[in-house]
């Protein structure tokens, strides 16, 4: 039996699908405060799960799970992920990412589950020094966000060490893309990202999408980014898994296409799906903004046999279906 945090989230339920369809039992634990029940609801739907409805900030609640289930092993995505709001709310960031990560790792320590692949983040990074940015990048987080992700690796780093706790962390770049065939997607009640807020100015009337800055130094003046399909990115959670069970060694992966687009380039995708140009607004710059990252990830091409076929567009278009079921949720 495989434990997935934060399941109901948008990329904790791809990876819960990944893992089913892989014919593993999974259990979901997730606290429904960014993830969604009706997500829980369409999986359930068709699939044999069992989930339950707790709050890692909870011991008790993660305690009953590992005493209810054999877990092989956990894959942890429940946490905070809004850069921004971490700025202005550190302290949620820090209870709910670091704190509750701490009950996670030592229920599973006290039950002797010693294996985890983490959902970590290219925001442990911080300013690119160079580009593509490998793991060995130096590591200065610009955001609690980012911090929290660190001080976790950091934490499973020494429980490794103290307590054989083996762990595969994940540093993902931009996630985009929607498995809508199994009416799952990126949902958040406050949507900052790039795809999902595009997609919007076609569904939602009076909605201008806005590009935030045209004068980095880029070739095009704004953002790149290293954008990685969703499904191509939770088969590696798969692969890190089989890894970890079969070579029982810790590691650290980055997950990202490696390919370059910015904004503008997304914009142009985004516009090409619909068939149609949709309005947008130059804005002043995001505070916080890098304006590049680029994913060196022959690390896990190497050694997770982990590929990434999906292109900008198939990635898109597959938002574009899933944007189009979640408005009638
Ligand atoms: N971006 C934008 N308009 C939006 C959302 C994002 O111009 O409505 C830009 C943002 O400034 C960044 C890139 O798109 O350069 C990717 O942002 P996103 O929030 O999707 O991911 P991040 O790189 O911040 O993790």
């Amino acid at each position: 039996m495989i434990l997935i945090t934060g399941g109901a989230g948008y990329i904790g339920s791809h990876c819960v699908i990944e893992f089913l369809k892989n014919n593993l039992d999974v259990v979901v634990f997730d606290n429904f405060s960014k993830g969604h029940s009706k997500i829980i609801d369409k999986i359930k739907s068709k699939y044999d799960i069992n989930f339950f409805k707790g709050d890692l900030r909870n011991k008790n609640d993660i305690d009953l799970i590992f005493r209810k289930y054999d877990i092989e092993a956990v894959v942890h995505f429940a946490g905070f992920s809004e850069v921004s709001a971490s700025t202005v709310q550190p302290k949620m960031f820090y209870e709910n990412n670091v704190l509750g990560t701490l009950n996670l790792l030592n229920s599973m320590v006290e039950n002797k589950v010693l294996n985890i692949i983490f959902s970590s983040s290219a925001a442990v990074y911080g300013e690119a020094k160079y580009v593509p940015m490998d793991e060995n990048h130096q590591l200065m987080p610009k955001n609690p966000y980012g911090k929290t992700k660190l001080i976790i690796e950091n934490i499973l780093d020494d429980y490794e060490i103290a307590y054989n706790l083996k762990s595969v962390k994940l540093r993902y770049f931009n996630v985009i893309g929607a498995n809508y065939k199994e009416n799952i997607g990126e949902w958040h009640d406050i949507e900052t990202h790039l795809v999902p807020n595009i997609l919007k100015s076609s569904l939602i009337d009076d909605y201008v999408f806005n590009i935030f800055g045209d004068d980095y130094e880029t070739k095009d003046g704004t953002c790149i980014r290293d954008y990685v399909d969703v499904q191509d990115l939770v088969h590696a959670h798969y692969l890190a898994y089989k890894y970890l069970i079969k070579s029982n060694k810790s590691d650290i992966f980055n997950l990202g296409s490696g390919k370059e687009y910015s904004v503008k380039d997304v914009y142009n995708c985004v516009c090409k799906v619909l068939g149609y140009k949709i309005p947008f607004k130059i804005n002043a710059r995001r505070k916080g903004d890098p304006a590049i990252l680029i994913a060196d990830s022959s690390k896990a091409r190497k050694v997770l046999n982990w590929s990434n076929e999906t292109s900008l567009i198939e990635s898109i278009s597959n938002a574009y279906e899933w944007e189009k079921i979640l408005k009638t949720f």
